[in-house]
């Protein structure tokens, strides 16, 4: 039977809108369902609202900064309605403009939930389309059952809707979304208590953030509630309680679920169509985004990879240049930066300390200072750079900071540890003065120094030198 279209995307999400844009301008007939709105998670509900949210706060900073630089009579008070109006026109406007860019790329968009029904064949909003190739991009949701009762706390969605700053907050997890939202929520002037099983926040990051971020929450008004487990959630007269391991009960007006995400693949006919899904359900994919179904693929959170919009959109990218272009191209897992939108932020790229000591010889550099703009009006804050090192080649693996714009300097740097600078290159990288971002080429000699321990005892592979 003939091909309504070349391809069918499932999801106008970040990664889906950019598959489908690349594969058109390949030439491709494309189209894009979609059952919610277009712009996915990180337009409508994740990343654009939450940095949003995020620069409101930062104005209770400013505000309480203002005097010691002079200004007088500073005063202020936040109406989160205000905000939340504000911040609807503008994810309708950019939700109006991924619309617009769908258009303009000639790919055509259907409402509704899409459902595999066949090989290359996808019902949605009653229509039965058949695609020689289907990209299954349906993104992932807030997971609800990390332990019981959870299912009445607020999730991220729930949070970005807010019209009024809760008393009194429970955060619940220790992750991205429950670090992010602690920070901001305690900027806008809730009692924050962040409940996390473990000593330190954020697995999986570099120890040297972990160690400093916690210090950092407290002193913006978050009180941290670490090192026991959770056991289950219940709702009260007052709001919510929180009843942990060592038998202690946390107390809030109100509660956010931030445990993790999980892949929307339910209702979607994937595993009767032949599409395996992994232990976490999430589509089973190989370097080329390929799933287990002839002619259907997935890219971005669905595939539980790595779980950031800019990987998705370059899996979506790759996918259509591999599959419409003239050339095939891959997206490196590896070396992912990411931020953390914190107060203070983070920024990273590259291996950790200890992930890089288990690899191989290693020089760590770092810097730890008071930032020039808040030293000033006696602020404790401070800022921390870390540079991990490769101590046969010199070449830099990691690059970590705690500290104000964290995010932008990383950003920047790492393009110098994509292209395989050495620290030697930093070295004569001239400053930009007065900044902070200069600390990273001004470290001259290694805090400390870890030995050589066979790459093979790491049980992982080396990163790939150039
Ligand atoms: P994460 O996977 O980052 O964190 C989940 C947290 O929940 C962890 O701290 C985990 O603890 C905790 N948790 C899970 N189960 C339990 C349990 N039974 N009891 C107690 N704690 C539990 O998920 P998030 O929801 O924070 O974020 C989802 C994804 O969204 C992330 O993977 C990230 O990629 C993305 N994101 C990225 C952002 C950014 O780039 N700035 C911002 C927001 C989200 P433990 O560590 O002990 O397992």
């Amino acid at each position: 039977m003939s091909h309504s279209h070349d391809l069918i995307v499932i999801g106008a999400g970040s990664g889906g809108v950019a598959a489908a844009r690349r594969a058109a301008a390949h030439g491709a007939r494309v189209l894009v369902a979609e059952s919610g709105r277009v712009g996915g998670t990180c337009v409508v509900r994740g990343c654009v609202p939450k940095k949003l949210m995020m620069y409101a706060a930062s104005y209770a900073q400013s505000l309480a900064e203002a005097p010691g630089y002079g200004w007088v009579d500073v005063s202020g008070r936040f109406e989160m309605a205000r905000w939340a109006d504000a911040k609807a026109r503008e994810i309708a406007r950019l939700e109006g403009h991924y619309r617009k860019l769908l258009d303009d790329s000639g790919v055509e968009l259907a409402a509704g939930h899409a459902r595999l029904a066949g090989a290359g064949v996808v019902e949605v909003g009653g229509r039965v389309l058949r695609a020689g190739r289907v990209l299954v991009a349906s993104g992932s949701a807030p997971a609800r059952d990390a332990i019981p009762g959870l299912e009445l706390a607020m999730t991220s969605d729930d949070v970005l809707e807010l019209r009024e700053v809760p008393a009194s907050l429970l955060v619940i997890g220790g992750g991205y979304i429950a670090v992010e939202f602690a920070s901001i929520l305690a900027g806008l002037g809730a009692k924050v208590t962040l409940a996390y099983r473990d000593a330190l926040l954020l697995r999986g990051f570099d120890q040297s953030l972990r160690e400093r971020l916690s210090p950092a929450l407290a002193a913006r008004g978050v009180e941290l509630a670490c090192g026991v487990a959770l056991q289950s959630l219940s709702r009260t007269a007052a709001g919510f309680e929180l009843l942990r391991g060592d038998g202690s009960v946390l107390r809030a007006a109100a509660a956010l679920n931030a445990t993790g995400r999980r892949p929307n693949t339910a209702g979607m006919g994937l595993e009767e169509a032949g599409v395996r899904l992994d232990a976490r359900g999430a589509i089973a994919v190989d370097v080329d985004s390929r799933s287990s179904a002839d002619a259907v693929w997935a890219i971005g959170d669905v595939t539980n990879r790595v779980n950031l919009t800019p990987v998705a959109i370059a899996e979506g990218r790759a996918f259509a240049d591999s599959e419409f272009g003239a050339r095939r191209v891959r997206v490196d897992h590896r070396t992912v930066a990411s931020a953390v939108f914190t107060d203070p932020p983070i920024g990273t790229v590259g291996l950790g300390e200890a992930a890089a000591a288990r690899l191989g010889p290693v020089d760590v550099y770092e810097s730890d200072f008071r930032p020039m703009r808040t030293a000033f009006t006696g602020s404790p804050a401070r800022s921390y750079m870390k540079l991990v090192v490769d101590g046969l080649s010199g070449r830099v693996l990691g690059i970590h900071m705690i500290g104000a714009d964290a995010p932008e300097i990383v950003q920047g740097l790492a393009v110098a540890l994509s292209c395989g600078a050495t620290k030697a290159d930093f070295d004569r990288t001239l400053a930009v003065h007065p900044t902070a971002a200069e600390e990273f080429v001004l470290m001259r000699e290694p805090a400390r120094r870890h030995g050589a321990p066979t790459i093979a005892s790491a049980g992982v592979a080396p990163p790939a030198l150039t």
